[in-house]
């Protein structure tokens, strides 16, 4: 890798994985936010969606695209991402991280949907290499924005870090009606998670989000919050802070996606 621009981080809500498939004004803001960012050397993802016991990312050189999920048309199942990986931005992640220590993975995972339902947008021609950092599910909030402040470094070797998930995501409580209304405790949480990323209080956000009623219904399990403290942990303190999307889905879903050090 060479040195490049700092490339800006991202932590966008992917919601339903039709998303993928479909055009709304969400995919019109992922096809937006691409045009403003200088062309990545590789793009890291951390997915709600690859849930592992430690450390892992992807190092294979051709990721497969995985479909995970159940209960959803052809269309999307047909849906292929091929993105080359990045095998020597594994490297440099496994080299330059000791605590954790980080596996690689050479076969098992690959691009999840939490990848792929948004690059398809991003980046259509999938001609950027992709590689996935997976989710120590089991370690609390600090942990993962630790680990996201040691990835920041990438930023100046030209890599784009994508944290994918949703900061409000609570599917037992979910209206399968696209207008339907909002949750109270979603808007409270949505609006929390708001504040305190604009006052920077990302410690906050790493330890207090389950402290309240709104909270634990907002995240009832962390898998799909986690990825924005990545976002947050590779953040610099001078840079710029833009919410590039806004927004509920489905009652209990918060599509909000956040910028930092963009324009
Ligand atoms: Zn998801």
């Amino acid at each position: 890798m060479t040195k490049s621009k700092r490339m800006p981080v991202l932590f966008i809500g992917h919601g339903s994985p039709m998303n993928a498939i479909q055009s709304n004004t969400f995919t019109d803001s992922l096809k937006a936010l691409s045009t403003k960012i200088e062309r990545p050397t590789a793009i890291l993802c951390i997915s709600a969606h690859w849930m592992t016991k430690g450390t892992w990312v992807t190092r294979m050189a051709n990721p497969q695209t995985i479909h995970d999920f159940h209960g959803f048309p052809d269309e999307l199942n047909a849906v292929q991402y091929p993105a080359p990986g990045s095998p020597e931005t594994a490297e440099w992640i496994r080299s330059h991280i000791n605590e954790p220590s980080i596996d690689a993975d050479d076969g098992e995972w690959g691009l999840d949907h939490g990848t792929w339902s948004l690059l398809r947008h991003m980046y259509p021609e999938a001609d950027v290499p992709v590689l996935q950092l997976s989710l120590a599910i089991e370690e609390p909030g600090p942990f993962h924005l630790r680990l996201g402040e040691k990835l920041r470094d990438l930023r100046d070797r030209g890599v784009l870090i994508l944290g994918s998930g949703n900061i409000v995501h609570n599917l037992r409580k979910i209206v399968w009606d696209s207008e339907a209304n909002t949750y109270t405790w979603a808007k409270e949480f949505d609006a929390w998670s708001k504040a305190k990323i604009e006052a920077r209080d990302f410690e906050s956000l790493a330890k207090d989000f389950a402290k309240t009623e709104a909270g634990r219904l907002s995240v009832p399990t962390p898998e799909h919050y986690y990825p924005l403290l990545y976002a947050l942990g590779a953040s610099h303190a001078e840079d710029a802070i833009a919410f590039e999307f806004e927004g509920m889905q489905n009652g209990s879903i918060s599509m909000r996606s956040v910028s930092f050090g963009l324009g």
